[in-house]
């Protein structure tokens, strides 16, 4: 299959990318290098395309060949979103209408997947996140992510594109940077426990997330990219894991054999307490797929670092 990953030189989009190379596949990457790196897709057998997904003219000279494409690229950041929400609605809900546009404009339309994200929930505090619950976006970043989900279910409804709206909840793993201010919370904890520095810690710790490892949300991609798996709604893609970060920290001081010390924080404004997947609607269009345990993909996110 020859499939397009924007966003191929981020941090998921390049674990995508390695997978789908092993699993024989040609793959073009679309990515404009804005948070995304070069070397990440080392020694990987891509074909990087440079530029934004907001050029129609390179959407057009890629996405009509493809048999699929994943749609990742984005500026992936609350706080970002917040600082420049004009930066994050043009790359996060235009751009993927482009995507989307370029693809149904094509002689042979690909199979599109997106990737939205557990922040539509937003402020409505019910647990476990069905995805039929009311979204209450709380910030210009989920607003947009609730932008790409709605846009590729309203063209799969008028175009009859086939395509796959996923929402992921807190990925980490190889290959997610650390060393800037908007870096994930378990890159910033390993991070800063290998170097000896004290892990900082908003809050109290007893915030809990649904963590999913890279590796297990690579798979679900590639196979719904394989399969041409569609859904009219969207799909959480995570397993109903609930850890809370005073948990986390005890799981890195386990490993590291030490005791962490922490810079303790006052609670970031509009964190959610509570995140976790109910994965139901997932296992229904993916029974095969088992996560990977989080002791596990921490294990391979420290020997990463
Ligand atoms: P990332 O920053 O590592 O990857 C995003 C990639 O998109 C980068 O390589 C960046 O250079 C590229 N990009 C940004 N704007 C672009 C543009 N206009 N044109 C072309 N490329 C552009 O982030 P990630 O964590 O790998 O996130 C991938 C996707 O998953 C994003 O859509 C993000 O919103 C979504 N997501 C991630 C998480 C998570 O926990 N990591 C959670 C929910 C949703």
């Amino acid at each position: 299959m020859r499939v397009v990953v924007t966003g191929g030189a981020g941090f998921i989009g390049a674990n995508l990318a390695r997978l789908l190379v092993e699993q024989g596949d040609e793959v073009v990457v679309v990515d404009d290098l804005s948070t995304g790196f070069r070397s990440n897709l080392d020694g990987v057998d891509v074909e990087l395309r440079e530029g934004s997904i907001l050029d129609a003219t390179l959407l057009d000279a890629v996405v009509p060949s493809a048999d699929a494409v994943v749609h990742l690229a984005a500026v992936p950041s609350v706080p970002r979103s917040v600082a420049d929400p004009l930066t994050s609605h043009a790359a996060n809900a235009t751009g993927t209408l482009m995507v989307l546009d370029a693809a149904r404009r094509s002689p042979t339309p690909p199979h599109v997947t997106v990737a939205s994200s557990s922040s539509v929930y937003g402020a409505n505090p019910e647990l476990p996140k069905h995805e039929d619950l009311r979204c209450v976006p709380m910030s210009p970043y989920a607003v947009s992510k609730l932008a790409t989900e709605s846009y590729a279910t309203a063209f799969a409804h008028v175009y009859g594109l086939e395509t796959m709206p996923f929402r992921f909840f807190n990925v980490f793993g190889p290959l997610q940077a650390a060393g800037h201010a908007y870096a994930a919370v378990i890159p910033q904890f390993v991070s800063a426990a290998l170097e000896g520095r004290p892990l900082p810690l908003d809050g109290d710790g007893t915030q809990s997330r649904d963590f999913t490892f890279v590796g297990t949300v690579v798979r679900v991609l590639a196979e719904a990219a394989h399969r041409r798996v569609t859904s009219p709604q969207p799909v959480n893609l995570a397993f109903g894991g609930s850890t809370t970060l005073q948990v986390l920290i005890g799981m890195l001081e386990e490993r590291l054999g030490r005791p962490v010390e922490l810079d303790r924080r006052p609670p970031r404004a509009g964190d959610v307490p509570h995140s976790q997947a109910d994965p139901t609607r997932l296992l229904g269009l993916f029974p095969g797929v088992t996560p990977v345990p989080l002791e596990q993909g921490l294990d391979e996110t420290i020997a990463w670092f």
